[in-house]
């Protein structure tokens, strides 16, 4: 799917920074090894991990470096930094790796230069590497969009005079929803792992298909009288006798504590609710008139059968923050 947005000639880092969004660096990597162009990430030692594990693709630093020692690993290692901010410009021109991106801050307002430093940067690298310039949209999901700041940097481009400066501007939502942020390189991330990006469309809908899967099981099974409370602080009370269960994942697994009473899950394949606050080790769901719920039988917290963009709506969140989170106990 990001192939096809992305079309033949621009290529693709696949992103798979905070160990592949929570789905595994290495086996990601292996998976997404035929698509991707270059691999992006954030963390020195998982770009480590990649060369050594024998990836030969390019690979984009998204900070960069934070100090002036760590240059010479990324010279060993081949890897490409984003230049953000003037410091570490200064560095990088005393000792220049062959590929570089400069970041300018087109509104974001988190990494990158303006655009007078920018402009400085530019000419100073232009002719001792080969120079990306790159941005991030804030907005590129919602009703705001993108153009407020292709604007921008349409117009630093125009200032610089030099129209063959090649570009890394869209990130998923971009690539999915404006085919002119494309540029010579996109940054995909989370529709990589089977995820929409934006929050009023589902990821079938874009056919994506979800990889991540967050399994457990039941452990326990009761029955509740009417006006008897469940878990801590007792913010459920039944309104009736009901059968409940127990299932042995909680926020210690990854599992969002927000999630409120309602969230679906899955219990033997069939949809329920789950109940009262979730714990750290567990969570309770409403098995009110079943009969085939038993010790052991599979609970699916979100993945096959159950979209993570429900999860996530029910809890208040993104589905990015629950896959990074699904990496500590599984
Ligand atoms: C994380 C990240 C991406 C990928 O974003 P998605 O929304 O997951 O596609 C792209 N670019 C930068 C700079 C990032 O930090």
């Amino acid at each position: 799917m990001a192939r096809q947005h992305a079309g033949e000639s621009t290529r693709l880092w696949c992103v798979v920074k905070a160990d592949a969004y929570g789905h595994g660096l290495m086996r990601t990597a292996e998976a997404l090894t035929d698509l991707a162009d270059g691999f992006a990430l954030i963390e020195l030692e998982g770009a480590i991990a990649l060369r050594q594990a024998g990836f030969r693709q390019p690979i984009l630093m998204l900070e960069g470096f934070y100090h002036a020692d760590e240059l010479s690993l990324f010279a060993h290692h081949d890897l490409t930094p984003v230049l953000h901010s003037p410091p570490q410009i200064e560095t990088f021109l005393k000792r220049p790796l062959p590929t570089a991106y400069l970041k300018l801050n087109t509104g974001m307002n988190r990494l990158g230069l303006n655009e007078c430093e920018f402009t400085y940067a530019f000419n100073a690298l232009r002719h001792v590497t080969d120079v990306t310039v790159m941005t991030h949209f804030a907005d590129a999901d919602d009703i705001r969009g993108v153009d407020w700041q292709m604007t921008r940097l349409t117009a630093l481009w125009t200032a610089l005079g030099d129209p063959l400066v090649k570009t890394s501007l869209a990130n998923s939502a971009a690539l999915l929803r404006y085919p002119k942020t494309v540029g010579h390189w996109a940054r995909p991330g989370i529709m990589l792992y089977g995820s929409s990006p934006f929050q009023e469309v589902a990821a079938a809908a874009l056919d994506l298909q979800p990889v991540m899967t967050l399994e457990s099981e039941v452990i326990a099974l009761r029955d509740l009288k009417q006006g008897e409370r469940i878990g801590y602080g007792g913010t459920f009370t039944a309104e009736k006798p009901m059968r409940i269960a127990m299932v042995a994942c909680g926020y210690g697994d990854g599992y969002p504590r927000h999630a409120t009473t309602g969230t679906p899950i899955l219990v033997g394949h069939q949809r329920t609710r789950t109940l009262g606050r979730v714990s750290m080790d567990k969570l309770c769901v409403d098995i009110t008139g079943r009969t085939d719920v038993n010790f052991g039988t599979s609970v699916i917290l979100w993945g096959k059968g159950l979209p993570v963009e429900e999860v996530a709506a029910a809890a208040g969140t993104i589905t990015y923050e629950l896959f990074c989170a699904a990496t500590s106990r599984h």
